[in-house]
């Protein structure tokens, strides 16, 4: 394990690699405890580098063998090799073959970074710095050479060998019980990418041919016996690969493209060259073991990892700042593509919702960072929110403000320039600078600059003038590191709708045309007159969230309302209804805090009946209206004094008054939308079966009887995970015996099942009652659970942490106590797990003064402890960095 020593790294540090590898030679020969890696590479110092310097490789944890240059071992005092480094002083300044041998010890790598073993698979990941755990590297993702790779296993132990690229060559080692197999990537590219598994693997195969007529290999490999769960992303691939092809001209470029699904993975899946490997959640599905969302996720993520191939494998990352350059907009891509797959405003609807839980809340907390940092002490914490979901928000703004075709051109020629380099933020944007003949200098703060910004808006009418003004100002508060900050570009989609509930043509009184309805603010504060107007319009703004800000507007009740019913934009009548349960909450968790009794809205209930009253709507969208705020939603909405048991309180009576006034219709929908035919994981059937569920929840929080009754039987008698999920979630809200019997059926059902016994784990860390902590303390004992799987660990302390405001969050301070020891348990054995479960607190300041005190009692202890990792020191001591 690397230690706290390390220095941070600076992006104006940065300075090209003194050394290129032009080609890679791995030779592997599989063992569980002695894995012998030979590697042979062909060095060239790097003309664009400043003057000839000494070699110094990256290793983590390595034990050198022996090193030959040119073929001849290196005498002892030519170099010098620690686990962590291996340096040659004097190196020929001239091209030369470096052969270096390590051993690895798989089992014992319970870091998964590097080569480990996953279950009885061996498998590697090397995003960020896991190359360097294999062998001695330049390990820095502007080093990119061409890769051929050996693997040699026992037969009976490894059947399966794979590694990037198209297969060359493979067979028997003679007069042994060995195999071997050799793999050739010939797109250069950064070890990063690398990836090589061996193991007992089963497969499914299919073909894709391509645009230009080329065929290609498909093949999934999984857990042997696990074959039939793997069609619906094989399907996924196949849509995700035609997709790329006619959205954005790119097409495969290898003979093969395989997918294997591990049991033991830190991430959720990675787009190593032509073998992604992926954590099994998001490849393994069937009616009976995954719910609609686990297959809207697998969807996504399948679509995410291919579409790498060409953002942040073809064109990769210069050095880590870079990262949203390939997240960023990869997520962009991959949300589009659900998009056009699924359906758009419901889409847009979910993706907001997760941007403002996570990385709203994480650029309001003390862990802010740009989306593209400056500064970094460890990379493995900076695959978070900002940089991959606001990091897509800024790609979006670009399509928004350039148009389609701007923004295709801009694609186009980053492609066309890029191809086969590393590249930069700036290379980027210049390419739709260039391509559009648009200032963009600008907008370029959008990656400098955290924090949300916040736009107020002012309409007024005057009757006499017929014209209606908005007036505009932005504002961007201080985060860690930035207390002063400059005006952002930011391109706001809006309408007028008129008394008839129809957009106005948006004339701005100076002649100008607004174009495709949005307006760009570049200044603190902007005013647009709009001419033409005879009677007060109700402003709809940032219509399909046009832009990642936090917006507020003179609007009233009745105003948001009449968007509720009216706005042409589906994303905006969702908003409206949701600003009013949120204005609602906040309000009333101020008068709980007060002593003072809650208020109704009679107002909103309606506006939520007359949405389910609407057939036209997609059911869907229908049951994202009915979805109150979460309780994560309104703590960001308040900042401060937060306290979960007032939220808590505020959204149960919502809950319930709506269950209660609308109860009629929800049993009618609830009805209408049960049976209907065997089950089927497409949108439509989905959105459905959500509505259906969200009618159900809401009937039981009224505390209808007949509810729990109905829940505990659909539990018992559904066909699908989906349903059978959503309603033991609805029991276990409630404490009712039909809930634990539920419990205990679900266990022996899935017992044999890690993936649904995961579920199983969520949904107890769940409950929010004050039983709960015991019994997932209870539950890390279980013979299910482990500390060594991610999977199993986020299920359990993950939930809990993360999903169970009221009880992580206990005035008692015994919630916070257990998640720091568990992280301290964790952190020898799995850092970069251990300190994104840290991430828990990170709000922790704005938390009422009782619980903000416990919360930072827990993070002082955890800053105290001996020999932290570097991720989890690096987390502990931002979080608690003078605000
Ligand atoms: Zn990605």
């Amino acid at each position: 394990m690397r230690t706290d020593q390390d220095q941070p790294v600076r992006l104006a540090d940065y300075q090209p690699s003194a050394w290129l590898v032009e080609t890679v030679h791995l030779d592997v020969a599989l063992n569980a405890t002695a894995t012998r890696v030979r590697a042979r590479l062909k060095l060239k110092p790097n003309t664009a580098a400043p003057a000839a310097a000494p070699l110094t490789l990256d290793g983590d944890g390595l034990a050198l063998q022996s090193i030959a240059l040119d073929g001849t071992a290196l005498p002892a005092d030519a170099y010098t090799a620690t686990p962590d480094t291996l340096s040659i002083a004097q190196p020929p300044q001239r091209p030369f073959e470096l052969t270096i041998e390590t051993l690895v010890d798989p089992t014992a790598n319970t870091q998964l970074s590097g080569l480990y073993r996953a279950g009885n698979t061996y498998c590697t990941q090397c995003e960020a710095e896991g190359f360097r755990r294999i062998t001695y590297f330049l390990d820095r993702p502007d080093v990119m050479a061409v890769y051929t790779t050996r693997i040699e296993a026992e037969k009976a132990d490894a059947p399966v060998l794979l590694a990037n690229g198209n297969l060359i060559e493979s067979g028997d080692v003679a007069g042994t019980t060995r195999h071997f197999a050799v793999w050739h990537d010939p797109f250069p590219k950064p070890s990063y990418l690398f990836a090589l598994v061996g193991g007992a693997l089963g497969h499914i195969e299919d073909t894709f041919v391509t645009m230009s007529g080329r065929r290609v290999a498909l093949r999934i490999y999984v857990e042997p016996g696990r074959e039939d769960r793997a069609g619906f992303a094989m399907d996924a691939l196949k849509r995700a690969m035609r997709w790329d092809e006619q959205a954005f001209g790119r097409e495969y470029d290898l003979d093969i493209f395989m997918i294997v699904a591990v049991s033991a993975f830190n991430m959720g899946a990675m787009e190593n060259k032509g073998l992604n490997v992926f954590n099994d959640k998001y490849v393994l599905a069937s009616p009976e073991t995954a719910t609609d969302i686990d297959y809207a996720s697998i969807d996504g993520i399948i679509a995410h990892e291919y579409f790498h191939n060409w953002t942040g494998n073809r064109i990769t990352c210069r050095d880590w700042f870079q990262l949203c350059l390939k997240e960023g907009l990869t997520v962009f891509r991959d949300q589009e593509y659900t998009a056009d797959q699924r359906s758009r405003p419901v889409k847009r609807i979910t993706d907001v919702r997760l941007l403002r839980a996570h990385q709203f809340v994480e650029d309001a907390g003390p862990l802010a960072h740009p989306v593209r940092p400056e500064i970094y002490r460890e990379i493995n914490n900076f695959y978070t929110a900002t940089v991959y979901e606001k990091g897509a928000e800024i790609v979006r703004m670009l399509k928004t403000m350039l148009g389609a075709q701007g923004f295709r051109a801009g694609m186009d020629l980053y492609f066309q320039r890029h191809d086969g380099h590393a590249a930069t933020v700036e290379d980027f944007i210049a390419c739709f600078a260039d391509a559009t003949e648009t200032d963009l200098a600008q907008f370029m703060r959008w990656y400098r600059q955290a924090g949300t910004p916040e736009v107020a808006v002012t309409l007024s009418h005057d009757p006499k003038t017929k014209t209606c003004t908005l007036d505009l100002t932005q504002m961007l508060r201080p985060t860690p590191g930035q207390p002063d900050k400059e005006p952002m570009v930011i391109p706001l989609a809006l309408g007028l709708v008129g008394p008839d509930g129809r957009d106005l043509p948006l004339r701005l009184a100076d002649g100008r045309t607004v174009e495709h309805g949005v307006v760009t603010l570049t200044q603190p504060t902007e005013v647009f007159v709009f001419a033409g107007v005879p009677a007060r319009p109700v402003a709809s703004l940032n219509r399909a969230f046009s832009a990642p800000v936090k917006l507020t507007a003179n609007l009233t009740a009745d105003e948001l309302r009449f968007l509720a019913a009216h706005d042409s934009d589906p994303f905006n009548r969702w908003q409206a209804l949701q600003t009013l349960g949120s204005t609602l909450l906040t309000d009333n968790v101020k008068a709980l805090r007060a002593g003072a009794a809650m208020r109704t809205d009679a107002g909103l209930i309606d506006a939520l009946g007359a949405i389910l009253a609407e057939p036209a709507l997609e059911p869907a969208f229908v049951a994202q209206a009915l979805t109150v705020p979460s309780e994560a939603d309104i703590a960001r909405e308040l900042g401060h004094d937060v306290d979960p048991d007032a939220i808590f309180a505020a959204r149960v009576a919502l809950r319930a008054a709506i269950g209660d006034a609308l109860g009629a219709a929800l049993r009618e929908t609830y009805r209408r939308l049960s049976g209907g035919g065997p089950y089927s994981p497409d949108a439509a059937s989905a959105g459905r079966r959500s509505l259906k569920n969200v009618a159900l929840d809401l009937l039981a929080a009224a505390g209808s009887a007949a509810a729990i009754a109905r829940a505990a039987q659909q539990y018992h008698t559904a066909d699908n995970m989906t349903d059978r999920m959503a309603a033991i979630a609805t029991l276990s809200f409630h404490p009712v015996p039909e809930r634990q019997a539920a419990i205990d059926d679900f266990y022996r059902r899935f017992q044999a099942d890690p993936l649904v016994i995961d579920k199983w784990f969520a949904l107890q860390a769940g409950i929010p009652e004050a039983a709960t902590l015991a019994r997932v303390q209870e539950l890390t004992r279980h013979p299910a659970f482990s500390l060594g799987n991610p999977n199993r660990v986020r299920s359990l302390i993950g939930a809990f942490a993360q999903m169970n405001q009221t009880q992580f969050n206990r005035a008692d301070g015994t919630g916070y106590a257990f998640v720091a020891d568990t992280i301290l348990a964790l952190d020898g054995r799995n850092p970069q797990v251990a300190s994104r479960m840290m991430t828990a607190f990170k709000s922790w300041r704005a938390l009422e003064a009782g619980r903000r005190a416990k919360a930072e009692g827990e993070l002082r202890r955890v800053a105290a402890a001996q020999s932290l990792s570097t991720d989890v020191r690096d987390i502990v001591e931002r979080s608690l960095a003078p605000a």
